[in-house]
């Protein structure tokens, strides 16, 4: 087996790197739990994503740059040495994207995850409530649907930075 990285992924992770290193935040961003530091690490995303370096593993036609799971596992490791800013919008790519990529129908993905890759829309995730925290299979909220839409009824707890987010997923 070779485990070296061949010429191309070597050649990603220099132009991840040199794009980092002109574009990480000499100063480190204001924390991204206040309304500032959310505003400021929104835009780190509008930055990442206008040179297709915010969501690397997606498809092109989303933002991304269909990259392999080793060229992926490269950028991490360029975006954590580089000491870029903490990822905003981690719920949205990390957790709710999986699920519409494996799960969710082509208008869904074609909805939520261009804005989602760009930092236009900021995605929270609302799973906890009071009395259900990891035993989802007990949680209480209900969407019942009504003439024009749907009526939310339940309560919902832990949902980090849901108070400056745009959506929240649950
Ligand atoms: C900093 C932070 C940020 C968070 N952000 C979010 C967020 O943005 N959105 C969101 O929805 N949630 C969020 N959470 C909630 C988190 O993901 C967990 O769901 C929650 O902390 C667990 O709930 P609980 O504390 O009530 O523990 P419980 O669910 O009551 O669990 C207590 C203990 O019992 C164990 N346990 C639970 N159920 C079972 C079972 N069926 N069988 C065996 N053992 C079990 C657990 O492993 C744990 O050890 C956040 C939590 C933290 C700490």
């Amino acid at each position: 087996m070779d485990l070296d990285f061949s010429t191309a992924e070597d050649a990603f992770r220099a132009e991840a790197r040199a794009w980092l290193t002109a574009h990480v935040p000499g100063t480190p961003l204001p924390s991204l739990e206040t309304e500032e530091g959310f505003a400021a690490h929104r835009d780190w995303e509008r930055e990442l994503f206008a040179d297709r370096w915010s969501v690397v593993s997606w498809p092109e036609e989303y933002g991304g740059r269909s990259a392999s799971v080793l060229q992926w596992l490269i950028f991490e490791e360029e975006y954590y040495a580089a000491g870029a800013p903490g990822r905003v919008s981690q719920n949205g790519i990390n957790l709710l994207a999986p699920t519409l990529f494996e799960h969710g129908t082509d208008e869904q993905r074609a909805r939520v995850l261009p804005s989602m890759a760009s930092g236009e829309v900021i995605w929270a995730q609302a799973w906890s409530e009071p009395e259900s925290g990891s035993d989802l299979a007990s949680l209480r909220s209900t969407a019942e649907r009504t003439e024009g839409g749907w009526l939310l009824n339940g309560q919902k707890t832990w949902s980090s930075r849901a108070a400056f987010a745009d959506r929240a997923f649950g």
